[in-house]
């Protein structure tokens, strides 16, 4: 049978949620992006690619940066929608009482240990970054700091690997384009 050609109206609602919090927010590309275009992308990858339509993942998805890089609370996001969507924000959300370099490393560490869906969604932030870092980088960042950004990354997706083929050689096939940074 057909499926039913029906949006989610809270996944609708968590794309509107973070277009606010990130609103005043940009990219750190040489254009200046707006922030929320990488959100979005991430829900893209997983729907698109990935065939992932779960509207908790989805959501999770576009909140994935609220918590990190906006006012956003957990208790904000659990009241509007829930504790699923918030607990998969939560996990992917880096403490940022921590040096960047202990950030780094703790999500090399997490990356095994973190649910199925918070590993999709971090899978596909890391394929939106390498695909950033390849198309539109940031503006100041060298060729060095670009491959240590590169393999910094394939540590972390080797934790997550075995959630999604078909997105991990997505992911794969972006790492093998690294000599395109030299
Ligand atoms: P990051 O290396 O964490 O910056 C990358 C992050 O910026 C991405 O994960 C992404 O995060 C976000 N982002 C925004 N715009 C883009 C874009 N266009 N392309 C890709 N990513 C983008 O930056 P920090 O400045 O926080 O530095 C962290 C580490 O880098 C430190 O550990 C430091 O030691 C090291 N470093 C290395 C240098 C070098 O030359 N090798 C120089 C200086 C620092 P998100 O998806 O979460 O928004
Ligand atoms: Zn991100």
């Amino acid at each position: 049978m057909e499926s039913a050609n029906i949006v989610s109206g809270a996944f609708i609602s968590a794309v509107a949620f973070a277009s606010e919090k990130h609103r005043n927010q940009r990219r750190k590309d040489a254009d200046a992006s707006p922030y929320i275009n990488h959100p979005i992308a991430l829900a893209n990858v997983l729907a698109n690619e990935g065939g992932v339509v779960d509207a908790t993942i989805l959501s999770a998805a576009v909140l994935h940066d609220t918590i990190e890089d906006t006012k956003t609370t957990a208790d904000e996001l659990r009241q509007l929608f829930g504790a699923k969507v918030t607990s998969i924000v939560l996990e992917v959300t880096d403490d940022k009482l921590l040096a960047k370099e202990v950030r780094k490393e703790e999500q090399v560490r997490h990356a095994p240990h973190i649910s199925t869906e918070a590993k999709l969604v971090k899978l596909a932030d890391k394929i939106c970054n390498l695909r950033d870092i390849l198309a539109s980088p940031p503006a100041d960042w060298s060729a060095e700091r670009k491959q240590t950004y590169f393999n910094w990354a394939a540590r972390v997706v080797a934790g997550l690997r075995g959630v999604h083929p078909g997105l991990e050689a997505v992911f794969d096939g972006l790492l093998a384009r690294q000599s395109e940074l030299l």
